[in-house]
């Protein structure tokens, strides 16, 4: 499965003037501007700022989302301008263009107005510095060196990644591997299956997450579905592999 680039922020807008852009930072210094105003004046000018952004990070992160590199699709309102530092805490950042990215809706809903401050304290500026997000950073951080796709197709941390580990957390990255996992069976077990998985990916005992596997072997082998049963056969190795975080 492809991931994202580390894509370079915007050098320079086509579709805005450097005096509007600096008019558009301004009116989000002064809390005079929102991301969906409806001022007559400035809503031409943000919509314009806002399609040509989501346009440049949707090629430059080779249509994938910023932080799960779910793939995105053409059509605009399918997918959405992450704000890295949040908008709403963060308002004079909202036109700056490295504080820019695209993101899936997914995973912009999850990750909302979270903390990303690796020292849990408030950005007093606009860091370049990649070591100062908990997160992978869409601009400053390569997707690859902290996320990889594993065999089964579950976005997991590179060598247990803090900065993956965070962003997966983050962005609620589990729902997305759950999702994936449960189209491999029945659709009829859609549910259950979603659930046990959820489960056995909470639990810490080994003896419960067998059980757990137990309810999805029997759900992969009712259908005799081969993805299914390439998973569970994938999960009880992982189980066998598995070291409880509290021992
Ligand atoms: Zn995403």
């Amino acid at each position: 499965m492809r991931a994202r680039h580390r894509a370079d922020p915007l050098p320079k807008l086509k579709n805005v003037s450097e005096d509007d852009h600096e008019r558009l930072r301004q009116a989000a210094k002064n809390r005079t501007v929102t991301w969906g105003t409806k001022d007559e004046e400035l809503f031409k000018l943000v919509a314009s700022f806002r399609n040509e952004v989501k346009d440049y990070y949707f090629s430059a992160q080779r249509r994938r989302c910023c932080y799960c590199s779910f793939e995105l699709q053409h059509h605009k309102l399918t997918y959405d301008a992450e704000h890295i530092l949040d908008k709403d805490e963060y308002p004079e950042y909202m036109f700056e263009l490295n504080n820019i990215a695209s993101v899936c809706k997914h995973c912009n809903i999850s990750k909302s107005n979270q903390c990303i401050s690796a020292s849990k304290q408030r950005f007093q500026e606009l860091s370049v510095n990649s070591n100062e997000y908990s997160i992978v950073h869409p601009h400053f951080d390569e997707w690859e060196d902290h996320f990889q796709f594993d065999e089964i197709g579950r976005i997991v941390p590179v060598d247990n990644s803090p900065k993956g580990r965070a962003t997966m957390k983050i962005c609620k990255i589990d729902v997305i591997n759950i999702a994936r996992l449960s189209d491999e069976f029945s659709f009829h077990d859609k549910d259950v299956v979603e659930q046990t998985l959820r489960a056995f990916h909470e639990v810490d005992e080994v003896i419960r997450k067998r059980e757990l596997l137990e309810v999805i072997s029997e759900l992969a082998n009712r259908y005799h579905h081969f993805g299914a049963k390439s998973i569970v056969a994938h999960l009880t190795k992982e189980i066998g592999e598995f070291v409880p975080l509290h021992t």
